[in-house]
Order: structure tokens, then sequence, then C-alpha cells
């Protein structure tokens, strides 16, 4: 497939507000700050929020882009779900505050509350699926990932010829030279230290925090570096690789330059962009 970032539109600025709309697949990650202000008429198309943890910057967004679908002009009874760590304190309390903003309103969102392992359809052939990450324990926080179940050609078959595979589907059934497997399509890792490269191989899209561009920089292990996300990447193998949440701390020009170098050393070879507030940065 090609690999570009059509459909994608994020703002990340560590600290402040973080966000990622995935329309393709209807899925925003995440809802800090300014996001109803950006999504604009677009307020009505996610189906699904699925959110990272609980901290402000991720979360604060949430009661506006609430409000704006309750009462905004369009699809004002489409159902959505917000998909959220469990026991999260930010998060129940981002709910309450809904709730109290607007006493006896109800909103036609489902409230998911899962842990790593569990999964979402989105679709009859994708899933949403939580997985656990490194953050600020105890607090609970989840990365993402959207598997698409695909059906191919039974590895142990390559050696059979076009007509040989033919004759043996026709003999046996497809099943016998198909089998299915779980693609992923995309995958977020929230705030987190660097994720198992195996939950991401072959990934479409992996978005993974590197606030630090040295980890001289990082006191507490609680985000990652970029050389680790660039070294998840390769090793995952991922076509197209986001970097968000660069910490603030960074002039960015230099940042960018630092980002190249790094990037071109790490031995990953897919495309690779950073999202800096509002801006996707190619880096290749
Ligand atoms: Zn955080």
């Amino acid at each position: 497939m090609t690999v570009d970032l059509k459909g994608l539109t994020g703002y990340s600025r560590a600290l402040y507000s973080n966000w990622l709309w995935h329309q393709p697949l209807h899925l925003l990650v995440d809802a800090g700050e300014g996001l109803p202000l950006a999504l604009g008429t677009s307020v009505f198309s996610p189906s699904v929020v699925a959110l990272t943890h609980g901290h402000s910057d991720h979360v604060l967004g949430l009661p506006g882009f609430a409000g704006a679908r309750r009462f905004g002009k369009g699809a004002q009874d489409k159902e959505w779900t917000v998909i959220f760590p469990k026991g999260s304190a930010g998060i129940d309390t981002i709910r309450g505050t809904i709730a109290g903003l607007w006493q006896g309103v109800s909103f036609p969102v489902t409230w998911r509350a899962v842990e790593a392992g569990d999964t979402h359809r989105l679709t009859s052939t994708r899933v949403l699926e939580a997985f656990a990450v490194t953050h600020v324990p105890p607090d609970p926080a989840l990365g993402y990932r959207v598997l698409e179940s695909r059906r191919r050609r039974k590895p142990d078959l390559a050696h059979l010829s076009e007509s040989e595979l033919e004759r043996l589907a026709r003999q046996q059934g497809r099943d016998f030279v198909m089998e299915e497997f779980s693609h992923v399509v995309f995958a977020h890792s929230g705030d987190a230290m660097p994720i198992d490269p195996q939950l991401v191989h072959d990934a479409d899209l992996l978005v993974h925090d590197a606030t630090f561009l040295h980890a001289s920089d990082r006191r507490q292990l609680i985000h990652a570096t970029s050389e680790e996300v660039f070294e998840v990447a390769r090793q995952a193998a991922v076509r197209a690789l986001v970097l968000n949440h660069l910490s603030v701390r960074y002039e960015r020009q230099t940042a960018l330059v630092t980002l190249r170098e790094q990037l071109a050393a790490s031995g990953y070879a897919g495309h690779c962009w950073l999202l800096d507030e509002g801006a996707f940065v190619n880096l290749r």
C-alpha cells in the first residue's frame, strides 16, 4: 500500500495538548485542548475516541468535543464510544465534568473501560486493541493498535506454482491454501517508554511518544527518546512512523537537525514525520 498521511490530522505539544484524528478509521486518539475547534464540522465524524491516559494534555478537549457534538449543527444523535484505561482517575474526572456541565442532558456516548488485551470492534474486519505501556505508574496508561484480519497464501506453500496452488484449492478447498492473519493498520503508543516492537510488526503506521532527543535529558523512565523509537520502528519494520510529544525544552530548528541525523544513522528505512503542534514535518 502507499504510505502517506492522507486523512491524518493532529496536534502535539507536550504538557499542553495532544490528539490525533485518523479519519479513514473514524478514530480519535486522545482529546487535548483545542480538539473541537480544530475539527470544526468534522466534529461529528469520529465514532471512537481512544484515550491513552488521564493526563490533562490528553483529555481536556473532551468536554468541548462532547458539547460541540451534542449541541452543534449536525448529526447530534450519532453514537460515539470512549475507550479508556480502567481505573484512570483523570478520565473519571473528565467524565464527571461532562455530566456536571450539562446536568440532565444525555449524550449518545458509551464509556468503555478497558485493560491491556481488550478489543473493541470497529468494522467487520477491524478491531481496536489496547496494549500495556509504561508511563507514570500506578496511573493506568494504554497504547492502542488497529488490527485488520486479512487472508494470504500459507507461507509453507510458497514453493508451489500458481497452477499447483489453483489445483490444490479446487481439490481441497480454499482454506487448504489460504490462512487468516492480523495486519496492524495503525498503532499509537500514547505517552510511553518504547513499546515492544512485536506489537507493531509490519504496521502501516506507528505514532510514538518521542519526548526526549537524548536519554541524558530524561530524569524518570516515563517517556521515550527519539533514538529508542527509531529502534522500535527498525525492528518492527513499520512502513511509516510519526514521532510526537517532543519536549518544549528543545529549540525546534536544532531539534529537527538532530532528529534527521539520528534517523539517518538508525537503520530504520520507512517514512518518518514529526507531529509538532499542528504540522507533520517530514524527517526524510
Ligand atoms: Zn502523560
